[in-house]
């Protein structure tokens, strides 16, 4: 990287004794576009402003090519080489287009009169740079919104601006016009300039920019490199915990939670084990997802193992109201019931595979004696989908797996088990081990396939997951289903009384739950 055209050290900024930045420090490099990514009030405008001395910051300092200055206007900014793109352009429409770029600075002949010759040649030339291809003497207000928008560029050149500052240059322009923008933004990073790029559309930004700088209430959140971040990522970054919180319960909230009346997908009945479990009745409904906790050791896992065939049991299974008795994990599968075990490297996945060899172990029986295989096309372009799916941070089906972040193998455990096409999905602490916007990714998945016409179970100990995704939660306690919680209606206290089995059971232990 170049030397930092304008760097901020520890700026905030005040309005009203309100704090809106917030110890900003970041540097722009020449020959750099720099993404600045926030949420609405992120103060990224502000730190615009304050770049081009609109406003003073009460803390901090700013250098310009290394040395301290104080910015006391825009024009003393513009002096400094600071060129600010405003979404309204600030250019004067009776006026032409070579007015406009050098207004106040006009080449004077002798006698002092606009030397119009030299001004516009001097216009011309910068149009062409920012191929814009009008006549200087063409009236501001005959011009479209990106003629406008290229011929502010042009200005800002015409003052050798080192800094480029677009604050959502692409708003009002259209695909075409947005592809010509950035070809002209990626002009002037290779005449060696730095550019701030600022944009709602996050793809655009990841893809211009080489560096993007997260602003979140007024803080710097992340500078990091672009092909670094994904954008999810960065909404995440963006948005903050709480609030991704807040977006997911009613992202989740919006789903029509399935009625009593649709019928049951996997109804157990009177499943007993001689150690385990007892008596465990319950029903699943299409559309549904049913969490089951308790306390280590209750007999929860074992249920669940019993359910894809993975461990014997005595009582009855139906799936779609006819008998199912699974003697393997693969007579479960025929029927449609896959376990989605948790992130863990020697049940669900081959580390020394790539994507692709992961998704398809489970579909593809007829390998050859060297293990070696080809897929067709629709193969293929199958695993492709799988994987965006699942919303994997790569689309490249031949990275190897344990290349990859826990979140996204445990995306590619659940890609893997989409592939055979499931219409019950059995998980077991989907998201233990992993990463807190994967996590997101992963309950959003889970809804997906559910509002899918799916049934899901969830076993986890972690009660707020279970709160957060399920639409009712079993608990287990020595063995036996002790209690039932509509999610809606649950808090997390009685759900633990109900775990430590101190909670009296309301469900009658011989009947089955869930409605039939
Ligand atoms: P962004 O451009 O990221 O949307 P802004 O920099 O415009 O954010 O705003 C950051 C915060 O500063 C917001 O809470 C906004 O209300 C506040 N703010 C911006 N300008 C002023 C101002 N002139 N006076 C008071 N508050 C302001
Ligand atoms: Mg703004």
């Amino acid at each position: 990287m170049n030397r930092p055209f304008i760097e901020a050290r520890g700026v905030s900024k005040f309005f009203s004794g309100v704090r809106v930045l917030t110890d900003v420090s970041l540097s722009f490099e020449s020959g750099e576009v720099h993404g600045l990514i926030g949420e609405n009030g992120a103060g990224k405008s502000t730190l615009i402003k304050v770049l081009s001395g609109l406003y003073r910051p009460e803390e901090g300092t700013l250098l310009v090519k290394g040395e301290p200055k104080v910015i006391r206007s825009p024009s003393h900014a513009a002096e400094l080489g600071v060129g600010v793109i405003h979404q309204e352009f600030d250019l004067i429409p009776q006026m032409t287009a070579a007015q406009n770029m050098y207004l106040g600075r006009e080449p004077a002949g002798r006698l002092g009169v606009v030397d119009f010759a030299v001004l516009h040649s001097n216009a011309r030339r910068l149009l062409e740079e920012v191929r814009l291809s009008i006549e200087p003497t063409t009236l501001v207000r005959a011009l479209s919104v990106e003629q406008k928008q290229l011929l502010a560029i042009a200005k800002a050149l015409s003052r050798d601006a080192g800094l480029i500052v677009m604050d959502e240059p692409t708003a009002a322009l259209n695909g075409a016009e947005i592809g010509r923008l950035l070809d002209i933004v990626r002009g002037l990073r290779e005449g060696g300039r730095s550019v701030i790029f600022i944009s709602h559309h996050m793809e655009e930004v990841l893809e211009i920019s080489d560096r993007v700088t997260v602003l979140r209430d007024g803080r710097v959140i992340a500078t990091r490199p672009s092909s670094e971040i994904s954008e999810s990522e960065a909404v995440r970054m963006m948005t903050g915990r709480e609030r991704i919180q807040k977006r997911l319960r009613s992202a989740l909230d919006r789903t029509i939670s399935p009625g009593p009346g649709k019928p049951a997908v996997m109804s157990v009945k009177n499943l007993s084990h001689p150690k385990y479990f007892h008596d465990v009745s319950f029903s699943l409904r299409r559309g549904e997802i049913v969490g089951m906790v308790g306390l280590e050791g209750q007999g929860q896992r074992q249920i669940l193992r019993a359910l894809y065939g993975d461990m014997r049991a005595s009582g009855a299974i139906e799936i779609d109201g006819s008998p199912a008795a699974f003697k393997t994990p693969a007579d479960a599968l025929k029927r449609g019931v896959v376990f989605v075990p948790e992130e863990r490297k020697e049940e669900g996945l081959c580390l020394r595979l790539d994507i692709e060899q992961n998704v398809t172990l489970s579909t593809l029986k007829d390998r050859s004696a060297a293990g070696v295989l080809k897929l067709g096309r629709a193969a293929r372009e199958e695993v492709r989908r799988c994987m965006s799916d699942v919303k994997l941070s790569t689309d490249d089906p031949s990275r190897m797996v344990h290349s990859l972040s826990g979140g996204n193998q445990q995306k590619v455990v659940i890609a893997k088990c989409l592939a055979c096409k499931p219409t019950i999905l059995l998980f077991s602490e989907p998201t233990r081990g992993i990463d807190v916007g994967a996590k997101e990714d992963i309950y959003l998945l889970i809804r997906a396939l559910a509002d899918g016409g799916s049934g899901i179970m969830v076993v986890s100990g972690d009660i707020s997951e279970l709160l957060l995704v399920c639409d009712r939660i079993l608990v287990v306690h020595a063995g036996r289903i002790t209690k039932e919680f509509e999610a809606e209606n649950a808090d997390r206290e009685h759900i633990m009384r109900a775990m430590w089995g101190l909670e009296e059971a309301l469900i009658d232990p011989k009947g089955v739950s869930g409605g039939q």
